[in-house]
């Protein structure tokens, strides 16, 4: 057995799932995964793919068709990778190991925000490398200096960006993006930059992979299960340059050689006919945002407002209870599930992960719920 799995926890955010399994008339807030139906577009476009025999390998980046498209998109963003920079993978999860895989040496230090998704951690652990953490401030905004004085002091090799976040719905402003490009320049960094929830995003969106004077620094992570609502076809992509993706593609060739052929076409058509979908499920996205922003501050709970992916993490530090009782009373008592914030890393204690991927009827019911539960305390 590798011995770095001894390290590695099973997801907290799963444990918590199977425990709500065990609850009868429970309503879930916990899943990270669009409930709209399939757009049309990706439907027809797999179909048609099975019809037209698409279902051998592909090259191992992926369809041309496809990265070109994927490169015409982030030129709508201002993030300029051609085709040959762009690999597809089977979700932003196979892009993140493989990433990790080729860069980590035993040892190396990743810097990684908490709290975050958890899979940064676990991969790094996995791999052998040291996990240091940067801190958010109240609003879960990330802390530059804090960044910075890391890299410096503490001999960190790569910087791990995850906006907008999972689970916190910060995402990166403008004047963010330019202090953290200043201190990309003037350290020996790679950055790892994850932005699966781009399409996400409720206000103006920025990246550092904008700025093209640091592009050799930066890996680009996207991908397309909550842009198109289709978690379960596994389509993600990374974007980097040359002298990287020589390295990540060998990790992705001879893991998974290609993403699946089917679905890499339906993607292509889900850029040429169903880009109006990604809107729609935006717009109620934020609409439902907003509804569950202000009953959490009807009932008491502060609140930082989202400003993109489909999350809130309401502070139910002053309770007096750790992430983990309150959600596990919060189930037992009122039947309603949200992911404790610890499952999110230590920086997580004190904060709930609710997820908007649900209906009105259902957001309305478990949050009047929640109330309940909250009066009693
Ligand atoms: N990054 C973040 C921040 C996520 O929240 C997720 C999924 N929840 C992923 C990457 C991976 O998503 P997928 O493999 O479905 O593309």
């Amino acid at each position: 057995m590798n011995v770095n799995m001894k390290n590695v926890k099973i997801s907290g955010i799963r444990k918590f799932y199977n425990e709500v399994q065990k609850v009868d008339g429970a309503i879930s807030l916990t899943l990270g995964q669009p409930d709209f139906e399939l757009p049309k577009a990706i439907k027809d476009g797999l179909i048609k793919a099975i019809n037209e025999n698409k279902t051998t390998y592909t090259s191992n980046l992926g369809i041309d068709e496809l990265r070109n498209e994927i490169s015409k998109y982030l030129n709508t963003k201002d993030i300029s990778y051609n085709a040959n920079e762009i690999c597809i993978t089977v979700g932003g999860s196979e892009a993140l190991f493989n990433i990790f895989t080729a860069l980590i040496n035993k040892n190396d230090k990743v810097l990684i925000p908490t709290p975050a998704y958890p899979a940064y951690e676990s991969i790094v652990d996995i791999l052998g490398g040291e996990v240091v953490n940067y801190s958010l401030d109240e609003q879960f905004n990330i802390n530059i200096d804090d960044i910075e004085n890391k890299i410096k002091d503490m001999n960190i090799k790569y910087l791990v960006l995850s906006l907008p976040s999972n689970p916190t719905g910060a995402v990166l402003s403008k004047e963010e993006k330019e202090k953290l490009v200043r201190v990309i320049k003037d350290n020996d960094v790679i950055v790892i930059t994850d932005e699966i929830y781009e399409a996400l995003c409720y206000e103006e969106y920025y990246s550092v992979a904008q700025c093209k004077e640091i592009k050799e620094k930066i890996i680009y992570v996207g991908g397309f299960s909550k842009m198109f609502s289709m978690t379960g076809l596994r389509v993600g992509y990374y974007a980097c340059s040359e002298y990287l993706m020589n390295e990540i593609i060998k990790v992705h060739q001879y893991n998974v050689s290609c993403a699946p052929s089917i679905c890499q076409w339906a993607v292509y058509d889900g850029f040429k006919y169903g880009l109006n979908d990604v809107e729609y499920m935006k717009r109620i996205f934020s609409k439902r945002k907003d509804f569950v922003v202000n009953r959490l501050k009807e009932i008491g709970l502060d609140v930082v407002i989202p400003k993109g992916a489909f999350y809130v993490f309401p502070s139910i530090k002053k309770y007096n209870m750790s992430s983990e009782e309150f959600a596990l009373r919060l189930l037992h008592e009122e039947k309603v599930a949200c992911v404790p914030g610890t499952a999110f890393g230590n920086g997580g204690e004190g904060y709930l992960r609710l997820s908007y991927c649900y209906s009105d009827e259902e957001l309305n019911e478990s949050l009047n719920r929640l109330e309940k539960f909250i009066k009693k305390l």
